[in-house]
């Protein structure tokens, strides 16, 4: 664990200038490995100005990547309350249910503020605290997604930090069979449905990943809409 691990948001894998290192964007958002950290990469649009504002952060011990977001990060940019503000948020785990409720209280006192969160993987999906906190958002307007081809390459073009890249042609297409999967699960969240996604550890601690449809109702509800 690098220094300031424990208490600062922005150490590990972080570079001057808000960027994310080439390592720490590979290790973190493969959406086939299971890492112990959550990063947050950001943008924010206000109405009242052409440019963005881009960064990144990440967990600490005690506080998760979302709650550094809301707590510090908006609150310092913010100026003008009545100017409107488009957040998108690329994370490399989904929110927890709690902090899916600390977002509903932000975006009820910041009612000119609009979110969509793409998200490379569902964390722990199965469980219902988690599921429920993500249906509430989507339910109260936020957009969330799951992180597809498109949104790997713009994150590699906006976030990752100019120095560590070889090349700027970054296309990670075998992330597509997880992609899909992940895509089903959340859908299956949103839809209020059983689970499909399964996820066990194989040997050598490697995930393996299952689609497991019990029923044609299941079936039928994940086919009906394209997930994408
Ligand atoms: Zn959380």
């Amino acid at each position: 664990m690098a220094a300031g691990w424990n208490g600062d948001h922005v150490s590990r894998g972080i570079r001057k200038g808000g960027k994310i290192s080439l390592e720490a964007f590979m290790e973190n958002y493969d959406p086939s490995v299971l890492p112990n950290e959550t990063y947050l990469l950001y943008e924010i649009k206000w109405s009242s100005s052409k440019k963005a504002w881009q960064n990144c952060c990440h967990n600490t011990l005690i506080e998760h990547a979302e709650i550094y977001f809301l707590e510090d990060v908006f609150k310092k940019q913010r100026s003008d309350p009545s100017d409107h503000c488009s957040i998108t948020w690329y994370m490399s785990w989904s929110p927890c249910g709690d902090c899916c409720r600390a977002i509903r209280r932000f975006l009820k006192e910041q009612p000119n503020v609009n979110l969509v969160i793409y998200v490379a993987r569902l964390y722990l999906h199965k469980e219902e605290h988690n599921r429920q906190g993500l249906q509430s958002l989507v339910n109260i307007g936020v957009s969330i997604r799951v992180m597809d081809l498109p949104a790997y390459s713009y994150c590699w073009r906006t976030f990752v930090n100019d120095e560590d890249k070889d090349e700027d042609d970054y296309w990670p297409r075998h992330f597509a069979p997880w992609i899909m999967l992940y895509s089903l699960e959340l859908q299956s969240i949103l839809q209020n449905i059983p689970s499909c996604l399964e996820i066990s550890t194989g040997e050598n601690q490697t995930p393996v990943f299952s689609l497991c449809v019990e029923d044609d109702q299941q079936k039928r509800a994940l086919t009906s809409t394209n997930p994408r």
